[in-house]
């Protein structure tokens, strides 16, 4: 089952910054949704909006709000 997005807050690695993103911790593509490699992208990662670093999976969490 493809989890809900979750909103999740960052620590990027590389300039520190502290900023909120969505990520879904889990995609299942069995059930006949359509995902683009894009979205799949997009939704399992979060990107720094500072310096564009892009981060993916769930040890980039820091908190749930
Ligand atoms: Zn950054």
């Amino acid at each position: 089952m493809t989890s809900p997005p979750e909103v999740i807050k960052v620590r990027c690695p590389q300039c520190a910054t502290i900023f909120t993103d969505s990520i879904r911790g889990s995609i299942n593509l069995s059930l006949g949704e359509e995902w683009t490699d894009e979205e799949i992208d997009e939704a399992t990662s979060v990107t720094c909006p500072n310096c564009r670093h892009k981060q993916y999976g769930d040890s980039i969490i820091i908190s749930i709000d």
